[in-house]
């Protein structure tokens, strides 16, 4: 039996990055493109995989929204979006048409969550949470080596939470709910409270105990609702190591010794950062080729 050549693509706002290879076994090319106009961008893809060769199986995790709904008349396509020329941009059926392979598709923090699932954080569990907390609020759930699809992707970064009585002028920064969790905890909602990211704060300083404390609210409410395994949390937010016991503490308050699982009373395995650094972004692209053939 041949090897089958899996490619993946991270598609970034700034760059896709593409690898072919395996996820396991190792990646035998990689390059690097500037995101520029979809047309461009697309044909540079093609033309990195048909010069090595060609895939047998694409994954692609890129940035969103996205339309995942195979019913969809625009499944495959990027959904409404600020960034120039890319709203309506046709990724599955430009790279299928250009390299006359199967292409799947999902969201850069799916595939990351995936790469974590499989070979990372959350490796031999079956259910498993990853967020990333950067510019924006993303998360997925992994059931058995797939992302959990329904209507669309999940969109937990948008649930609202119980406001913290410190921080009740603070408007939120996003444009659709105001102080949803992306908008109380995202880097842009911290830099609108601080003037300054979270790494350039004293540790001891309140943000640490507001940020952590909406975190920790959020977990709850995330294993009341899909009872992962564990919760991955990652992104440039993420990178700042006090929050992580600030969460813990306050995910076990939010519960209340409500869940008696043995796996949620340990906080400090079942809330835990990602594993496999950037790697995850295109090791999950490639897993997403193989979970859908
Ligand atoms: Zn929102």
């Amino acid at each position: 039996m041949t090897l089958q050549r899996i490619g993946g693509v991270e598609a970034g706002g700034t760059k896709f990055v593409c690898a072919l290879g395996h996820p396991v076994e190792g990646i035998v090319a990689q390059t690097t493109i500037p995101t520029t106009t979809p047309e461009d961008t697309l044909r540079a893809v093609a033309a990195f995989f048909t010069a090595n060769g060609g895939v047998d199986q694409l994954g692609v995790a890129s940035f969103g929204p996205l339309v995942l709904d195979r019913q969809d008349p625009n499944y495959g396509r990027v959904a409404k979006t600020p960034k120039p020329g890319w709203s309506g941009a046709d990724l599955v059926g430009a790279l299928q048409g250009a390299l006359g392979c199967a292409v799947s598709l999902d969201t850069d923090v799916n595939g990351a969550g995936l790469a974590e699932a499989t070979l990372g954080a959350g490796r031999g569990l079956d259910v498993v949470a990853y967020v990333t907390v950067g510019t924006g609020v993303g998360g997925g759930v992994i059931v058995t080596g797939r992302p959990l699809h329904g209507h669309n992707h999940p969109e937990m970064g948008h649930i609202r939470l119980e406001r913290h009585p410190a921080d009740a002028d603070f408007a939120g920064v996003c444009p659709f709910h105001g102080h949803c969790l992306e908008g109380l905890v995202s880097g842009p909602a911290i830099l609108a409270r601080l003037g300054r990211p979270l790494s350039e704060a004293d540790p001891d300083a309140p943000i640490f105990d507001l940020i952590g404390g909406y975190l920790g609210q959020f977990c709850a409410t995330l294993s009341l609702i899909a009872a992962p395994q564990r919760i991955i949390l990652g992104g440039g937010v993420m990178s700042n190591a006090a929050l992580y016991p600030k969460i813990r503490t306050a995910f076990s308050a939010a519960l209340a010794d409500y869940l008696e699982a043995p796996a949620v009373r340990d906080a400090e395995r079942y809330i835990v950062p990602p594993t496999l650094g950037d790697r995850a972004g295109v090791i999950g692209a490639m897993l997403l080729a193989q979970a859908t053939s």
